[in-house]
């Protein structure tokens, strides 16, 4: 059964969409898809919002989404309640992947934004003659087309960045987890939002598509590299904008010096939190010769102890839908006939209903084999053996991918000369599956596995046209270049240049 299901359309031809909840199967909600020219009257509605929007200060913006801080703290049962149901996760996981971060990016954007938005005098090197200032306008209205697996921070984190840029959104969720979205569009017009500024369209591919073509000014997307691909391809054609915030194979180095425990513990939490399906989760380890039976004993027992029954108090959750179950059972079933073998689970989780998966440790794995190439988005952790760290990060960066990865060691300055060879987006040193969450910090992929980065000041002015303003100070009556060009105007410069660029002088052009 899948989660989300067409129904047949409606008498006047509307398509619509069925979710269910994938641990007990019930019907959650039915929606209308967003047709192409209600996405187009909704741009139009958000473009007139936008414009009052932008003119507020950056304190008023952010009181908005103080407020709504609060108003998320006082009611996390209820937003809890929305994401287990169109997810299965467990709900101490949702509170710490969804509410806590949510929290953070609310409170961090609404006090930091203003800092560093805000217009910057930039002194220049040649042009003494002129001021300059560096001014952020906000882009107008945004496209935000966001994933099911982590329904709620992964559109509230880029939709108050924009926001508090000062652009209009308009939010696609995925069709998997409409209810979800809503709930935060919800908390923020209640927080004080004005109207219009932030808008759902609900539907699939289709609605997303409808998005692009609408006549945005940039497209923030967070997905898959296939639909990263056609949407990169649409902004092209359309001329604006976007980030691409897509899959992973993320890669664990474990040095022979590294704390077992912590590495053991750090590898299947990085591997099997949501159920695996993150973006930035751990799906290949390399382990040193010296401590890779050690490790690959701690790893299985600990993978082993995981607990998935969903009527009892449970760590894995289930799959989102059928197809990524299967998916990920193919993987392992390829692996497994081309010679690698299973430690620990390996199989549909029996009793459990129809989208449980068993979590699982593989070794004798090659990167000739799915397992080790594509991206799994499920809970299963490959362990290669390896002669030494070279040889790790050879592997390592044998990929396509590069969104994140990790490496263990007690030796913080090998971590880290390791880290700056790992052709990888971001790199956690003795962690793993953590980087989204340093709102400092830029977050995006390398390789197919994004373009452009979140978060961060780059992430944040990414929502902003940077727009330097160049002011003549002294009002002569005209630059030497202007017209008439003359032989001696052409003898003179050539002097220029020389005196500039060919002497000490040019120590002051630094
Ligand atoms: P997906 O690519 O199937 O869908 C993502 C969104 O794109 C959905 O809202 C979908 O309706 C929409 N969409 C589909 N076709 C479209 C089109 N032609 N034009 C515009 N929009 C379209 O991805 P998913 O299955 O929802 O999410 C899982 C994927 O997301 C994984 O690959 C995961 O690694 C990735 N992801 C990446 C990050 C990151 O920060 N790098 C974070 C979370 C998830």
């Amino acid at each position: 059964m899948a989660i989300v299901e067409p129904l047949p359309p409606t008498d006047d031809g509307r398509r619509q969409l069925q979710v269910r909840n994938p641990i007990t199967n019930e019907i959650l909600e039915q929606n209308l898809v967003t047709n192409l020219a209600e996405v187009l009257e909704a741009v139009e509605r958000a473009r007139a919002a936008q414009e009052a929007w932008s003119a507020w200060s950056f304190k008023a913006r952010g009181a908005v989404f103080l407020r709504a801080m609060e108003l998320l703290i006082a009611r996390r049962e209820s937003v809890i309640d929305h994401i287990v149901a169109e997810t299965g996760r467990s709900r101490l996981e949702t509170l710490f992947m969804e509410i806590f971060p949510a929290c953070d990016a609310l409170h961090f954007f609404a006090n930091r934004a203003g800092k560093i938005l805000k217009d910057r005098t930039v002194s220049l090197h040649l042009m003494k003659m002129k001021k300059a200032k560096l001014v952020y306008q906000p882009l107008g209205v945004v496209g935000v087309i966001t994933p099911w697996n982590g329904p709620f921070i992964m559109c509230l984190n880029p939709c108050v960045q924009a926001l508090m840029a000062g652009n209009a959104v308009l939010l696609k969720p995925s069709e998997v987890t409409p209810g979800t979205a809503r709930v935060f569009a919800e908390l923020l017009q209640e927080a004080g939002l004005p109207e219009n500024l932030l808008q759902v369209v609900q539907g699939d591919g289709e609605t997303g598509a409808a998005v692009i073509e609408a006549g945005v000014d940039k497209i923030s997307f967070t997905g898959s590299v296939s639909t990263g691909r056609k949407v990169g391809e649409s902004c092209g054609r359309a001329l604006i904008p976007c980030t691409l915030e897509l899959g992973g194979k993320d890669a664990m180095i474990i040095c022979a010096d590294a704390d077992l425990e912590r590495a053991a513990g750090g590898a299947v939490f990085g591997a099997m939190f949501n159920n695996g399906q993150y973006c930035s989760s751990t799906e290949r380890v390399y382990v040193v010769d010296a401590i890779a039976d050690a490790f690959t004993e701690q790893v299985v027992a600990r993978v082993a102890a995981l607990r998935q029954d969903p009527d009892q108090e449970y760590d894995l959750g289930p799959f989102i839908f059928q197809r990524q179950l299967s998916k990920v059972e193919a993987q392992v079933d390829a692996a497994v006939s081309a010679g690698a073998k299973v430690l620990v689970g390996g199989r549909r989780a029996e009793g459990l209903g129809e989208h449980f998966f068993e979590p699982t440790v593989l070794v004798d794995v090659t990167h000739e084999m799915a397992i080790m190439c594509e991206e799994t988005f499920g809970p299963v952790l490959p362990i290669v053996r390896v002669r030494d760290e070279d040889e790790a990060i050879r592997l390592a960066n044998d990929t396509k991918y590069g969104l994140g990865a990790s490496v263990f060691t007690k030796d913080k300055k090998r971590g880290e000369a390791i880290a700056r060879r790992l052709r990888a987006g971001s790199v956690s040193i003795n962690d793993a599956a953590i980087t989204y969450g340093a709102l400092e910090l830029p977050f995006g992929g390398w390789n197919e596995s994004g373009v452009g980065q979140v978060n961060g000041e780059s992430g944040l002015r990414g929502y902003c046209h940077a727009q330097p303003i160049l002011i003549d100070r002294f009002g002569l009556a005209a630059e030497y270049v202007w017209f008439p060009y003359t032989a001696e105007k052409f003898e003179k410069l050539v002097k220029g240049i020389f005196w500039m660029f060919q002497t000490p002088l040019r120590w002051f052009l630094r």
